[in-house]
């Protein structure tokens, strides 16, 4: 038996001399290695049809192994594999060793006869000699000091949960080290966490870890329970991962609407108006008089400039600058090793000190941050040649930044924000420059601010903030955001003396006239009376102004939000998402366990109808104990109603918690993601006939929405779930924060697809929409107009989307 060999590699030469090289080492005995390396003898690159020709030219029977260098090459390797026949591909194995060590093991054995299987061991273990001669970690045993897991948090492995990885793996007396074995990495240290994050290890990514030392066995599984535990962001595993914005009680509508269009920015030609009062919604009388005269005249322009909507509320008053000395970095002599290292050891301090009291899981990253090994490794190296510490410090920063700018995830590219926030606090604190200052009260205008900066603005001084950069997405936003100070981003550079702006529809108006000053009061007192109103009336129904109740419903992911359900004056559960009971855990809830909990929820509710929906697991939300295996477009994978038809003892089990809580209590069951006829056939059949179960399904797909009228046969009710609906119909992904102009609002397309379920549905079939856009108030009365009959929303959201009914 002689198993053979491919070289996979980006450049043709390497390929050819590393053959060579194994060749040598194989004693005569005959091993075939087959090179696909570069595109031609002097291009860097791979070719997936090469490659399987290589792999069938190098199998004689026994099959090949495949030692391929890094990125594209495994994802070249891979593609060839589907190339082939099943029989041949049956006999090839990926081997993810280093290309040059373990290809040399890998000919040595293949050259004795081994398998296929040993030749891959072998392979992998080919960094052994290297690493003992250098004292370093060597690979352990598997089962003791290493393990493959999965990555589950859907922003793949981001700062806070490296952060959190980091952080556990030091209390570890081991060294560890992973790899991202799907992008085909190298090993990087456990303990730093810009090496980690630059991993670039996305949702679904497998990662190796290993560890050596006194601890390493139990480092490694510390690792393995991490990660089945989404590295501590069980939070945002559990719920959708849009919904951090798409389904906050505050944000959701605001980033809905609006961040499609481009916003009014209106500049007075004449001079501006000296005073404005006070920070917030500034005395009428006083900006009117001023702004009157002026503007009055002619000479006023206006221009339109986009910004996004990020915080909402509605807020006036004069603008305000931060006030910061530059960052310079003087030219000083420096000082000798220790002394330089000493001043940035003092920085590091005082930049913790600082930064430890301010709370959030931004700043727990940006303290790892200040403690990362590789970081600071970086910095002692640059004062080691010579480099004072700030320059030392920038450098360090500078490169740590660079390597996350580079990456291709833009949620993992965000994070350079958090080196570079850090790298400025310390940077301060090196150079004695203060932190930035607000030089009054009134609107911040500013070009972005840091997490830092963001946090610790004083809310009754700031009153709202204009930035000529960010997004809705950065830190500075959300923590604007969470802090309930108004905000639009991305509006690009605004000179004024006084702004007006509206956080809910990234409205910003310079140097408002006086009727505009006007406006902008009128809608901040007409706001507040309708939020007061409409919590004082959340309770009662909502009813149109031609009589029509509406009955508006909550979506709930958990029992203490069906008890902020209820407490909004909820009609009814309208969404159960049922995948919080099922994710960030080693296995799936027994039915007792789910009985117990739907029961919670019913009881929470006081005895209002539950819609419970069955698991929409899969892809985005995969179940650790139910490993899948890579989906390259999740959200067109195996989830919702084809998860749970693909894993039917589950299935079975949740339908029979359903059934049995439906006996006790008003509960409708509905499925997620139907698409075919025959797939609500085959879950409605694994149901079985339950007297008085209310049935229903989600109209999440187009096809479902377009194909309404056969649907109606076997459903009691049609759910719409415009957030899937509007991401499938438009092409545009939901949680992408670039793609808000294409799926915020909603769109005519999808507003014919609601109309059509409508249509279909006619008398018998009820129809309710419990996507996002059922909260706002905007689409309310055409979702009604369509033939809607029943909504259900953020329980936060409730009192307001039912008072947006009976405007209707
Ligand atoms: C939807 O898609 O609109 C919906 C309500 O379901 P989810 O947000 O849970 O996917
Ligand atoms: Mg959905």
């Amino acid at each position: 038996m002689t198993v053979g060999l491919v070289v996979v590699c980006h450049s043709r030469p390497l390929g050819r001399a590393a053959a060579a090289l194994a060749s040598e080492m194989t004693q005569g005995r005959p091993v075939a290695i087959s090179v696909a390396a570069g595109l031609d003898e002097g291009t860097f690159g791979t070719d997936a049809v090469a490659i399987s020709e290589a792999m069938t030219a190098a199998d004689d029977g026994d099959g090949v192994v495949v030692l391929m260098d890094l990125g594209s090459a495994v994802l070249s390797a891979e593609t060839a594999l589907e190339l082939l026949d099943d029989e041949q591909r049956e006999r090839v194995v990926l081997c993810p060793a280093p290309l040059v060590e373990g290809l040399v093991a890998a000919a040595v054995t293949a050259g004795t006869g081994g398998s296929r299987e040993e030749v891959a061991a072998e392979a992998l273990s080919g960094l052994a000699g290297k690493e003992a001669h250098f004292g370093t970690s060597a690979p352990a045993e598997a089962g003791d000091g290493s393990a493959v897991v999965r990555v589950l948090n859907p922003h793949g492995l981001h700062a806070r949960p490296a952060a959190r990885l980091v952080t556990e793996m030091r209390s570890f007396d081991a060294v560890v080290e992973v790899r991202n074995v799907t992008t085909g990495s190298g090993w990087v240290p456990a303990s730093s966490l810009t090496r980690v994050t630059t991993l670039g290890a996305l949702a679904g990514h497998e990662l190796a870890v290993r560890a050596s030392g006194a601890q390493a066995r139990a480092a490694v599984e510390g690792f393995v329970r991490l990660a089945a535990d989404a590295f501590g962001e069980v939070t945002e595993v559990l719920a959708d991962p849009r919904e951090r914005y798409v389904n906050h009680p505050t944000t959701g509508p605001a980033l809905h609407r609006g961040a499609s269009t481009s916003h009014h920015y209106r500049v007075s030609g004449g001079s501006l108006p000296e005073a404005c009062g006070q920070a917030g919604i500034v005395d009428n009388s006083d900006v009117a008089g001023g702004s009157a005269k002026a503007t009055g005249g002619a000479g006023d322009t206006e221009r339109l400039l986009s910004g996004a909507p990020s915080s909402p509320g509605i807020a006036v008053g004069p603008a305000i600058r931060l006030h910061e000395q530059p960052l310079q970095i003087p030219d000083e002599p420096f000082q000798g090793t220790e002394a330089e290292q000493r001043r940035l050891d003092e920085a590091l301090t005082a930049a913790h000190r600082e930064i430890g009291q301010l709370s959030g899981d931004i700043f727990a990253a940006h303290v790892v941050l200040l403690e990362d090994a590789a970081l600071l490794d970086d910095a002692r190296a640059q004062i080691a040649q010579g480099l004072t510490a700030p320059r030392a410090w920038r450098a360090a920063t500078d490169r740590a930044a660079g390597e996350f700018d580079a990456l291709l995830d833009p949620y993992l590219r965000a994070r350079a924000e958090d080196v570079r926030a850090v790298s400025t606090q310390v940077l301060r604190a090196l150079l004695g420059v203060p932190p930035a200052t607000v030089d009054g009260d009134g609107i911040l205008l500013a070009d972005d601010l840091t997490p830092a900066q963001a946090a610790t603005l004083d809310p009754t001084r700031v009153a709202g903030v204009v930035l000529a950069k960010g997004s809705p997405t950065s830190h500075a936003a959300i923590l604007l955001r969470t802090r309930g100070i108004p905000a639009v981003v991305g509006a690009g550079p605004v000179e004024a003396k006084v702004i007006a702006l509206d956080g809910s529809t990234g409205e910003v108006v310079a140097d408002p006239a006086p009727e505009v000053l006007a406006d902008f009061h009128q809608r901040a007192e007409r706001q507040k009376a309708s939020r007061d109103n409409a919590r004082a009336n959340a309770a009662k129904p909502a009813v149109t102004t031609k009589g029509v109740t509406i009955h508006v419903g909550a979506n709930i992911g958990s029992v203490e939000e069906a008890r902020a359900a209820a407490e909004n004056g909820a009609d009814l559960a309208g969404l159960v998402r049922t995948e919080f009971l099922f994710l960030g855990r080693d296995e799936a809830p027994s039915e007792d366990e789910q009985v117990a909990v739907y029961r919670a929820i019913a009881d929470a509710l006081g005895g209002r109808p539950i819609i419970l929906r069955t698991l929409d697991a899969g892809s985005d939300k995969p179940l650790p104990y139910l490993p899948a295996p890579q989906e390259a477009n999740p959200f067109l994978g195996v989830r919702g109603i084809r998860h749970s038809l693909a894993h039917r003892e589950m299935f079975a089990e949740q339908l029979r918690a359903i059934v049995r809580v439906a006996r006790e209590t008003p509960v409708s069951v509905m499925f997620p993601m139907i698409t075919k006829v025959e797939e609500l056939i085959e879950a409605r059949r694994l149901l079985g006939d339950v007297p008085g179960l209310r049935v229903g399904m989600m109209v999440e797909v187009p096809a479902a929405a377009l194909r309404a009228s056969d649907f109606t046969p076997y459903v009691d009710f049609f759910s719409i779930g415009t957030n899937d609906l509007t991401q499938y119909t438009l092409a545009a992904e939901r949680g992408n924060a670039d793609l808000l102009a294409l799926s915020s609002g909603l769109d005519p397309a999808v507003e014919l697809l609601i109309q059509n379920v409508c249509r279909a549905a006619g008398e018998k079939t009820k129809v309710a929409v419990c996507g996002e856009l059922a909260a706002d108030e905007a689409v309310v009365p055409r979702l009604l107009a369509a033939g809607v009959q029943e909504l259900s929303v953020a329980p936060a959201l409730v009192p307001l989307t039912k008072q947006a009914v009976r405007a209707t």
